[in-house]
């Protein structure tokens, strides 16, 4: 990016994103003075070339722009010590979604950029989005929050298609994002250790579709709906979708089909029904967002929907990883908080449901409405004594420990049971970060973990 060419920019953050973005900066002729608390990032970044200084020790007065790696304090709960001298500075602390919408304005204002938010089915949406383009035949690139670091993916040109997963990190440090469609999915209490507040979280999500050209709104639940409200009252171009609740105007999922609303009347322009990549309620959510973005490109209906068939989902979410039978083993381990639990929860009827890890404030009592589906519960994890308090006199438990023994548990409990349909289901309502580095690492054990079963439990599909 050759936004800040022969200035000297201070960035702080060595993580992936944080080093995409160094590179980037420095490729376009940046002096870019990296740093970070880690000590051994800061010696790796020296090695891959980058310039590397306390920044504490940094003349400021020359200084065009801190950029932070998403992530680092900006507000919450102390501002980092970098964002301080920066603020005393006088000088703007931006990110690489920022730096991105820069280039694009300079190089290419006029490829689409399609930018995504929410605190549920921002990855599966923003992958959907950008399978369907593909599959349509569009330039396509996909990044941001997911896969690749924005700052690498290929440079705005004329017809390129961008879809930018953004989390509120990012949007809070791009002052002027300015998406030609904007998306937003839904909000629920997740990040506040960051964000401090569910008001300022909502209104860090709702810069995103204020900036944008056209805004695609879930309004599911009552704060994105204020949104959605809002956002019409100052005229801006608002399409409302919904995977839980019929509208009078807008995309909505309902019985497994999409419609599309106008003054009230309604005509069917999907089927899901059929889509394994897409089931259940929250996917009806995430589809109707889909749909309503490349709607908002004046994509006809028809070919949406031809395309939507052969979504092929993603890893750890809802993903079924074998079946022996009856027996569906699901791979849900990107459900870190209780919310995407329960969309998992309320997607099977007789459920062996393996949960914990590092407990999320409120823990599992929002999902009660779904014990009654539960044959019985494996705890894993920090959360395990938590949960057991939660499930006691209500859902038969076990304290299984590890992720493998688990799923041995949970597999032998379930060759017992004769319903028809079964699922062993890993949908923690935890972070992973008391047993595995990762989301990944943990749905890869639970993989393995499948795997190793004795082969009458267990047949790949
Ligand atoms: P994100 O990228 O926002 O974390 P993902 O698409 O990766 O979202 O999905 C994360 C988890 O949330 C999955 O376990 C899934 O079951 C659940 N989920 C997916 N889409 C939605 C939605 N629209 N609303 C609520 N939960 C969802």
């Amino acid at each position: 990016v050759t936004t800040f060419k022969d200035q000297t920019v201070p960035l702080f953050g060595l993580g992936g994103s944080g080093l995409a973005t160094a590179k980037a900066l420095q490729a376009g002729g940046a002096d870019v003075v990296c740093f970070d608390d880690n000590t051994d990032r800061v010696s790796q970044a020296g090695k891959d070339g980058l310039k590397t200084q306390n920044l504490r020790e940094l003349d400021w007065s020359h200084v065009s722009a801190l950029v932070l790696a998403p992530g680092v304090p900006l507000t919450h709960p102390v501002p980092h010590w970098s964002v301080d001298l920066a603020r005393d500075a006088g000088v703007e602390v931006i990110g690489d979604v920022e730096l991105f919408c820069r280039e694009r304005r300079v190089l290419c204002p006029q490829a689409p950029m399609i930018a995504i938010t929410g605190t549920n089915g921002k990855s599966t949406t923003t992958a959907l989005i950008s399978h369907l383009l593909e599959a349509l035949g569009y330039d396509v690139q996909m990044g941001g929050n997911i896969g690749t670091p924005v700052l690498d993916l290929a440079p705005p040109q004329p017809g390129r298609h961008y879809v930018i997963e953004c989390s509120s990190y990012q949007i809070d440090l791009a002052p002027t994002l300015d998406p030609t469609v904007g998306v937003h999915m839904n909000l629920s209490p997740d990040h506040l250790d960051r964000h401090g507040s569910m008001e300022h979280y909502a209104a860090i999500k709702e810069r995103l579709v204020a900036g944008s050209k056209v805004a695609i709104v879930g309004v599911d639940d009552r704060l994105s709906s204020m949104i959605a409200d809002r956002l019409e009252l100052a005229r801006k171009p608002v399409c409302r979708i919904a995977g839980e609740r019929e509208l009078t105007s807008g995309i909505y999922a309902r019985h497994g089909d999409l419609l599309e609303a106008h003054d009230g009347t309604q005509t069917e322009v999907a089927h899901l029904g059929g889509i394994d990549s897409l089931r259940g309620d929250h996917n009806g959510q995430n589809a109707a967002a889909a749909f309503a973005a490349l709607r908002a490109l004046d994509i006809p209906p028809a070919k949406i929907a031809g395309a939507l068939k052969t979504f092929p989902g993603l890893h750890h979410r809802m993903e079924v990883v074998a079946r022996n039978g009856r027996i569906l083993f699901i791979n849900d381990s990107k459900a870190t908080n209780a919310d995407a639990a329960a969309r998992a929860l309320s997607s099977f009827d007789r459920i062996y449901w393996i949960a914990g890890g590092r407990a999320k404030e409120g823990g599992i009592s929002s999902l009660d409405e779904y014990f009654p589906r539960i044959a019985k519960t494996f705890l894993i994890g920090e959360a395990a004594s938590e949960f057991a308090k939660t499930l006691e006199g209500r859902v038969p438990f076990k304290v299984s420990g590890t992720l493998a023994e688990a799923v041995r548990d949970a597999a032998g409990e379930a060759a017992e049971d004769g319903a028809e349909e079964i699922a062993i289901l890993l949908s923690p309502a935890c972070a992973s970060f008391d047993q595995f580095p990762n989301f990944e690492l943990r749905g890869a054990a639970f993989v393995d973990a499948v795997r190793a079963l004795p082969g009458d439990k267990n047949t790949q599909e």
